[in-house]
């Protein structure tokens, strides 16, 4: 069975004292059952990983496509790793929307981060017109097939995150999200069998405490990429609704 992990991406949100407001209630929260995750933006990482506790862990929300260097504005993998990051997100989809972040640039990060030892967390997902127009599992393959043969259950987890639901409000139903993890997890499954039915797939797309526990008994859904409510104490709600 896969073990649920929960991820909190913080995104560009909270100063000092609001992130260590957050940490003290993490610290409170039981994760026995589930792996829980967070993502502060990069500038408030260090503080997060000296004050909270085992066994949850901290992420990235970024990283550079190759080390340290010439490569102003950015934070490499390597730096990640030193100060205590045991993940990175990749590929959220406003990174590729605002960020112009590609497949190509993708996998470049992709191979850099694991190769340096982090655990990925690996975001995928339609926006609502390609949706529309029936396109949600091709755009979900184009953006698997360049990295397919990185994908390792061990080390990289797949958030499927319908841009149409993020941020606003619009959950999938379950029926929409298990139908998707599900054509996910099949076609990984013409890549490497094992690989498919080991490999955790995220949903993450306005999940809260109120859709958690529908969403998260659907059988491919193993666990969320939650924004909003990650910021909130709601998210220990989500965390119980798994386990
Ligand atoms: P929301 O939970 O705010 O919709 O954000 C989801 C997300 O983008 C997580 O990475």
């Amino acid at each position: 069975a896969r073990k649920p992990i929960v991820g909190g991406n913080w995104k560009c949100n909270l100063d000092k004292a609001g992130v260590s407001a957050l940490v003290t209630s993490l610290n409170g929260m039981d994760c026995t059952d589930c792996e829980v995750v967070v993502a502060p933006v990069a500038v408030h990482l260090g503080s997060v990983v000296d004050n909270v506790k085992a066994p949850i862990e901290v992420s990235g929300q970024n990283c550079n496509f190759k080390g340290n260097g010439a490569y102003t504005g950015e934070v490499s993998a390597d730096q990640l790793v030193d100060m205590g990051a045991k993940w990175v997100i990749l590929g959220h989809s406003e990174r590729r929307e605002y960020f112009k972040e590609d497949n190509e640039m993708l996998r470049q990060k992709l191979e850099y981060a694991l190769s340096k030892g982090l655990k990925v967390i690996f975001c995928i997902g339609e926006k609502l017109e390609e949706r529309n127009a029936n396109k949600t599992l091709d755009v979900c393959k184009s953006q698997l097939e360049p990295v397919k043969d990185l994908l390792k259950p061990e080390t990289v987890v797949i958030a499927y995150e319908p841009v149409w639901a993020i941020g606003t409000g619009v959950t999938a139903t379950p029926e929409q999200a298990q139908e998707t993890h599900k054509q996910i997890r099949d076609y990984l499954a013409t890549v490497n069998a094992d690989m498919a039915s080991k490999i955790r797939i995220q949903y993450g797309g306005s999940a809260n405490a109120a859709n958690a526990p529908t969403l998260s008994a659907c059988p491919d859904i193993d666990g969320f990429l939650v924004g909003g409510a990650s910021l909130k104490p709601e998210f220990a709600d989500i965390i119980k609704a798994i386990a």
